[in-house]
């Protein structure tokens, strides 16, 4: 280690934010023998009796599981998992049809947050590098002075606190961020835009046996063009649902107020979930609706002192099922940089920056684009054709094409990466259904599809 540089060692860690990301980092810095507080707002969710044991389900893929690797718990975790293969697709009829996620068989994994949040916990407790603090709500971060100011959310009581170094993991409403926007000279620009759509929480019960009255595995997608429905899978049987809809408007939630117009609104769209859905009522009249926000701002750190990451770095809507993903993957970048760098912890915040930000960027624009595609374009025949050569392509030619969705879910691909790639992949893949006419989807199969597939891409 460069000797200008402070033991990285001998200094004190407070990360702000105890959930997916904080939890996780707390284990990578405790793991290089670092001493970590861990300063989260709510109570310790380990002790929290969830009602009817219920959660909700993010989906876990690669970039999450090589972040989990890294702390030895990939394999635990996947333990928690129920793998989706692909899109079940449900029109109004009750059609369905299954849309493969990968080329070779791969699964996005569906986890309970809170399982997940608990067991991070779980490990973070188990070193003595690390204490957890609950209830401990950041009401301030004095930079200059590396002082924190925490309210005790049971007490109300205020203390100071004071760290070397500080990492804000507190989420897309980040206290830690807001002094990075009072900072002057720092030239902190911040970005945050709300969706018209909300969403609200909804639940399929198991079945009478105990197994999932959909099928278990795949993520269910009812499209309807301008709002959607989607369910994942519980290891328990049951399905968390999520309805995503226009606030205001027409069709909108604002218009869903009684329980006659809320089922009203389920037979015409969704017919078939109303015998899946005992209790529609009452979990869509308890459950809040909530807003949709991509946060973007920049830059993230400041001098040696503190950075952001996950949400509080970069919030994004969830359509392409990456926010948790990314924020692990921030946590794997940092550890490397924390290895290239030991002790340079200004070198450390600012690449840690430069490389992440162009990638969060690119996946926040592709999870909104992705809205479009679930809740519209997934029953839209061109969009299927285009699908299916997409994925006959990469799979005749994999050293020259991957699917962009390929490599946001199952590869390590920077994001802006995928993204530029699988934009340039769009305009050939309309070309080819221009120039060879729709019914190529019926020639998919055929011997010499190689031979007519490849001109477009060499
Ligand atoms: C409906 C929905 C579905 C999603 N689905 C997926 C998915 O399928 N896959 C995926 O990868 N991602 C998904 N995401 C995104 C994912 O939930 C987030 O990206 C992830 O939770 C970010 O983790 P985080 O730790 O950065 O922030 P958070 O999970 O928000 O954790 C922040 C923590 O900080 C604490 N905190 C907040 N303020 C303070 C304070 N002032 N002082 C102290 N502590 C504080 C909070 O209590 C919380 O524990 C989804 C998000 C939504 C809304």
């Amino acid at each position: 280690m460069n000797n200008e540089f402070q033991d990285p060692k001998n200094l004190h860690y407070g990360i702000v934010g105890g959930g997916l990301v904080g939890a996780l980092l707390a284990v990578v810095l405790a793991k290089k023998g670092y001493k970590t507080d861990v300063l989260e707002r709510r109570e310790d969710i380990r002790k929290t009796i969830l009602e009817g044991g219920r959660s909700i389900n993010l989906a876990l893929s690669y970039r999450g599981l090589k972040a989990l690797g890294m702390i030895g718990l990939a394999d635990e975790v996947k333990k928690m998992c129920i793998p989706m293969y692909g899109r079940a697709v449900h029109d109004t009829g009750g059609e369905v049809r299954i849309m493969p996620y990968g080329i070779n068989g791969e699964a996005i994994n569906s986890i309970s947050r809170d399982g997940l949040n608990r067991m991070l916990l779980a490990e973070a407790d188990k070193s003595e590098n690390i204490n957890l603090y609950f209830h401990q709500r950041c009401e301030n971060l004095d930079l200059n002075k590396k002082d924190i100011t925490l309210k005790d959310e049971l007490s109300g009581e205020i203390t100071k606190k004071h760290y070397d170094i500080f990492f804000g993991a507190d989420g897309a409403f980040s206290a830690a961020r807001m002094s990075l926007m009072k900072t002057d000279k720092l030239n902190f620009t911040y970005n945050q835009s709300y969706l018209n759509h909300g969403y609200k929480e909804l639940h399929i019960p198991p079945a009478e046996n105990g197994g999932w009255l959909l099928e278990k595995n795949a993520l269910h997608i009812w499209p309807r063009k301008s709002f959607m429905m989607i369910a994942l899978p519980n290891m328990d049987g049951s399905f968390t649902c999520t309805l995503f809809l226009s606030l205001k408007g027409e069709v909108s939630f604002e218009k869903l107020h009684s329980d006659a117009e809320i089922l009203s609104f389920f037979g015409q769209y969704f017919p078939d979930m109303i015998s899946l859905m005992p209790d529609l009522l009452y979990h869509f009249n308890k459950n809040p609706t909530s807003s949709l926000a991509t946060i973007k701002c920049h830059p993230w750190s400041f001098e040696d002192k503190m950075t952001l990451l996950g949400d509080a770095a970069h919030a994004i809507v969830p359509f392409y099922g990456q926010g948790m993903n990314c924020g692990f993957e921030d946590c794997y970048e940092m550890s490397n940089l924390i290895d290239m760098y030991p002790g340079d912890w200004r070198t450390i915040f600012e690449e840690f920056t430069a490389h992440r930000k162009p990638n969060s960027d690119a996946i926040a624009d592709m999870a909104i684009r992705n809205f479009v595609e679930m809740r519209d374009l997934v029953a839209d025949p061109e969009f299927i054709l285009k699908n299916a050569i997409d994925k006959t392509i990469g799979k005749l030619f994999p050293e020259k094409w991957t699917p962009m969705y390929t490599m946001v879910s199952f590869t390590e691909t920077p994001y802006a990466e995928a993204k530029m790639v699988g934009e340039a992949h769009d305009k050939i893949l309309d070309t080819i259904v221009r120039k060879e006419g729709h019914d190529i989807g019926d020639r998919l199969a055929n011997a010499d599809i190689g031979k007519v597939l490849e001109k477009y891409i060499s």
